[in-house]
């Protein structure tokens, strides 16, 4: 990079909620950014309004970071030389900017009680007016303000937005955005308790911490105004500021959590890999030169520019990262898929969670053949195989019957099957896919039936299910042992006729 100075970059976030894929797609796209560039990774957690905190969000904002390999370079945890990075920790720093505002005429108290300010909105609205401050406390005589001090009656810092004139910046994505001042509000920068809003403690830190791009969000732009106010008035020169393309739902609405934008850490739980995801996100907003759409992180890092960010809206298409999960799954090594696939056989309660028997992560490593090609997402991999995991399988007899048999030829088929299958029983060796499958072709012939309804009933008897991985490599993984009780089971089940039997 030409620029003589890093980029320092920063990911802000709230701890007011879960991650979800538009908080961590912007910090996905700084974190790109910093290390596509040299620069640094900022992590700063603006919690100023303790009233939204939640509880546990803070924790799932580090686990959603680090799962996908955004690790920050300064922050919580790591530590760095423009700590803290809680804004909770720095409120003295913001206070001092306040009143060096309030002593140089760009900031004023405001004594407005809650109830005169309802009044005030409940006014405006009336007039279908947008809520603003009209400015009241901004006008009190000198004498007036020192009186009201002096009671102690509560006030907020105001910033006092010029009256006349427009403020502008010039967005990186989008080019030059203009406001009339006059339609800015004289936003709170300090609450009665003390407390910054968002707006100063942004910009004090993003200062301080030597911010180079403010990189986030399109629901931010109307911030940046008083922002641009805040740096001028302060003597400061502004960062860059750049506002991502607003990410919609597949229908175009605005994709946020009640329309459906999973948590990162949700995604994490239902099976789709880091890898996917990132690269899923990168795309969204951003495309590579030759518009290849798999890329690696590694391939991400080095292709990433801001000058390919664009500013039209980005389609969250759910379906396809299915694609771009599948797609990832496959390309894994399958003993890597393996070791992936334990959590989501302990969470689904086949295998245990302590001290896993080698033999049930070998027969995992087994079954990966079956199922990579066919999983979109790791708790396909549970729900498609459970039944290697336990014998007691649940299904109704009936489903044993292909379409058009009776119970005898159905009985008929299975025991001739079962002797067929025994013929390779021993050694265990010989109980191979394709000899199980050659065999019971020639049976199929025999019998003058479809292969496809045998199939059928046996891997209903062998998997208590209708759709299965293949047969045969199914039955070779169980075994001989295994595989020739489940149809034995099947056969009384059917003979016995208890259950409603066509
Ligand atoms: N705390 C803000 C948020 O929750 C940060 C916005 C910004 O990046 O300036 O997203």
């Amino acid at each position: 990079m030409s620029d003589p100075i890093r980029p320092r970059v920063r990911y802000a976030p709230s701890p007011t909620g879960f991650p979800h894929v538009g908080n961590i797609h912007t910090a996905l796209f700084n974190w790109l950014f910093a290390r596509h560039t040299g620069g640094r990774f900022i992590l700063r957690i603006e919690d100023t309004d303790q009233d939204r905190i939640v509880e546990g969000s803070l924790a799932a904002i580090y686990e959603s970071l680090r799962w996908l390999g955004l690790e920050w370079d300064e922050g919580p945890e790591v530590g760095g030389p423009f700590g803290p990075y809680f804004q909770s920790e720095r409120l003295p720093i913001y206070r001092s900017y306040a009143d060096q505002l309030v002593a140089s005429g760009h900031a004023y108290r405001c004594f407005c009680s809650q109830e005169r300010l309802a009044e005030l909105r409940a006014a405006q609205e009336a007039r279908k007016e947008p809520p603003r401050y009209d400015r009241f406390c901004r006008n009190l005589s000198p004498a007036e303000r020192e009186r009201r001090l002096q009671a102690g009656e509560p006030y907020v810092i105001r910033l006092a937005v010029p009256e006349t004139g427009e403020t502008s910046f010039d967005d990186l994505f989008r080019g030059t955005i203009t406001f009339q001042n006059a339609l800015i509000d004289d936003q709170v920068l300090i609450k009665s308790d003390g407390w910054p809003t968002y707006h100063l403690a942004n910009v004090v830190d993003d200062h301080l911490m030597e911010i180079t791009h403010v990189l986030r969000g399109d629901e931010w732009i109307s911030s940046t105004p008083k922002h641009v106010l805040l740096y001028r008035f302060l003597g400061w020169d502004a960062p860059l500021f750049g506002h991502f393309p607003i990410l919609l739902t597949m229908s175009r609405a605005k994709l946020s959590k009640r329309r459906g934008a999973p948590d990162i850490l949700e995604l994490r739980a239902k099976g789709y890999l880091p890898e996917a995801v990132v690269n899923f996100l990168a795309l969204l907003g951003w495309a590579p030169e030759d518009k290849t759409e798999v890329l690696s992180c590694a391939e991400l890092i080095h292709q990433f520019t801001l000058e390919r960010v664009g500013a039209t809206p980005a389609i969250y298409n759910p379906e396809k990262l299915d694609w771009m999960n599948g797609y990832y799954i496959r390309q894994l090594a399958p003993e890597d898929l393996a070791r992936r696939l334990v959590p989501f056989y302990q969470d689904a309660g086949l295998i245990p969670r302590d001290s896993v028997p080698p033999e049930m992560l070998a027969l995992i490593g087994r079954l990966v053949p079956l199922i990579q090609e066919r999983i979109k997402t790791l708790v396909d991999a549970p729900a498609l195989t459970d039944f290697f995991f336990r014998d007691d399988l649940v299904y109704d007899p009936a489903q044993l019957m292909p379409k058009g048999w009776t119970r005898e030829q159905t009985l008929d088929a299975l025991r001739q099957a079962r002797d067929c299958l025994a013929r390779f029983a021993a050694p265990p060796e010989r109980f191979q896919a394709e000899s199980l499958d050659e065999a019971l072709r020639q049976l199929a012939d025999t019998l003058q039936v479809k292969t496809g309804q045998l199939f059928g009933a046996l891997r209903v008897a062998v998997t208590g299910r209708t759709i299965a991985p293949p047969l045969f490599q199914t039955m070779a993984v169980l075994g001989p042992t295994r595989t020739l009780a489940r149809v034995d089971r099947a056969i009384n089940l059917l003979a016995s006729g208890t259950p409603a039997v066509r």
